[in-house]
């Protein structure tokens, strides 16, 4: 299967490419990005046959009916990644919270967010491909807590990449911060920065267009590549997850083969919401996918209004710092898929030169048709985690958004709900431990310690490890300085 681009071609680049070219260079005409051409269908049938088929099983199942052209024993190795989660004959854990609320806990993998869902399988996979090609890549990476650790790990010791990741020093947790600086391998370069996570951004975005380091990229005969949510070679793992969870719900008889269901994801940068609305338009029993989002509420009014409004609002940092993002990426790839790509080319354009774009109302009946939104403040995400706690369910805060969403977005209620947990509670610890405390803890440690013995649950090896690990990536420098770094890091 071919991918095609989101704004139409713009005579340059090729109009049409296979898999393995749309990860190596995701970027596209006039600044779009790849999409699938087609997308596969599946039918009951197929869902049936993988009832008791394992994860592994359904995944390369999905990867061979986009066609990918990646060989298969590298799909093979990429697969076997998930072996590495806590329970490798059920990767993503589906837990029964409420009579009609199940949670599809994406977080059992190295890091301990949903990043490794798709970042595992796919770093050895542009691995695997630029050996093949005998190419070298750069991925950059500019993080506030839960991409870098997962981007650092899976490519830790790969070969023909490098990955430099740069974090705002102060910006992150202590458990983030320390999955970063304790990484020690010769392809990474962790590098802090004294400023927040936009200086540290802004400043891959100046060093992207300084001609000196594009020649020095080109010395060292190293293309730019991009781990981002963006890259298709992401989201493509991210649409297994949302049939695997369905699956489980049949398989332990909460519902029938061919009931729909609702999917409630926390979103972001909106490749987990389009993993699942992918898997709809694939023939997934889906009623309707629920959007939580935080205070940073764009996509709550987008949904709602059909107005996609950037002017007049900036960042609110937030207790789920991984949805703090205005400008989702991948909901241009929804806009190409119901409009079509003249009509995504000049909604994404006038929303960069604007800051703005409204939907017509045709086109936001389409977009309702499937999807319906809401957020969740700080404040009632302390309350969701308290309640769920009581319940019995132990949850981060970006879960939490999505107990808003079960609670006001079902129209029907007799349909199930597959809710999507993101991160451990061991990423963000010292929010749980005030929702159930309501002590202000400032450092994760204590407040792990805390509601360990509270939740009476174990703190895991991957997390309390980091305390005692050496740390290998001690640069914090002012943002001015990260060209030469990077720089001196290519010539290492
Ligand atoms: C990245 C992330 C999200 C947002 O996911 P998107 O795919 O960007 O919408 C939510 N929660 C956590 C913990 C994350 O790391």
């Amino acid at each position: 299967m071919n991918f095609i681009e989101t704004r139409g071609n713009d005579g340059q680049q090729p109009s049409s490419i296979t898999f393995s070219q749309a990860i190596l260079s995701p970027m596209s005409s006039f600044g779009g990005v790849y999409s699938p051409e087609s997308l596969p269908t599946f039918d009951e049938a197929f869902f049936k046959a993988h009832l008791n088929s394992g994860y592994k099983t359904l995944a390369k199942d999905v990867l061979s009916a986009f066609e990918v052209d990646i060989d298969e024993a590298v799909i093979d190795d990429a697969l076997s990644l998930y072996d590495e989660f806590d329970d490798p004959k059920n990767p993503v854990p589906l837990v029964k919270v409420y009579d009609d609320l199940y949670v599809s806990e994406l977080w059992h993998g190295p890091t301990r967010a949903f990043k490794d869902m798709a970042l595992q399988p796919f770093g050895k996979v542009l691995s695997s491909v630029a050996q093949a090609k005998n190419e070298k890549f750069l991925i950059l990476a500019a993080t506030s807590g839960d991409t870098g650790p997962a981007a650092l790990e899976t490519f830790k010791n790969r070969d023909n990449v490098q990955v430099v990741c740069l974090y705002p020093d102060g910006g992150t947790s202590d458990v983030q911060r320390l999955q970063m600086v304790t990484e020690d391998a010769k392809n990474l370069k962790v590098i802090g920065i004294h400023g927040d996570f936009d200086d540290a951004q802004s400043a891959l975005k100046s060093l992207l267009i300084s001609d000196k380091f594009a020649e020095a990229l080109k010395a060292h005969d190293i293309s730019l590549s991009a781990a981002n949510s963006v890259n298709f070679g992401r989201i493509i793992f991210q649409t297994i997850y949302h049939i695997y969870s369905y699956i489980e719900l049949v398989r332990i008889g909460a519902i029938e083969m061919g009931e729909k269901v609702y999917l409630n994801v926390p979103s972001g940068n909106f490749g987990n919401a389009l993993g699942g609305y992918y898997a709809y338009k694939m023939g997934l029993p889906v009623k309707q996918i629920h959007i939580a989002s935080n205070n940073n509420n764009v996509l709550t009014k987008f949904i709602s209004t059909g107005h996609y409004d950037l002017r007049n609002v900036s960042v609110i940092p937030t207790t789920s710092p991984a949805m703090d993002i205005l400008k989702s990426s991948n909901i241009e790839r929804i806009l190409f898929d119901m409009f079509g790509a003249a009509r995504t080319k000049e909604l994404m354009l006038q929303l960069d030169t604007e800051k703005f774009y409204s939907l017509n109302e045709d086109e936001l009946a389409q977009i309702q048709a499937i999807f319906a939104a809401d957020f969740c403040s700080d404040e009632e995400g302390l309350t969701y985690i308290k309640k769920a706690f009581e319940a019995g369910y132990l949850m981060c805060p970006h879960t939490a958004t999505c107990f808003k969403t079960y609670h006001f977005c079902r129209e029907d209620k007799s349909v199930k709900t597959i809710a999507y947990s993101t991160a451990e509670w061991t990423k963000f610890s010292t929010v749980i431990a005030k929702a159930l405390t309501g002590e202000e803890i400032e450092h994760d440690k204590e407040a792990l310690e805390l509601i360990a013995k509270k939740a009476n649950v174990q703190i895991p090896t991957q997390i309390s490890d980091l305390f005692n690990k050496e740390i290998a990536q001690k640069i914090v420098i002012d943002k001015q300085d990260i060209e030469k770094e990077i720089l001196s890091f290519l010539n290492e």
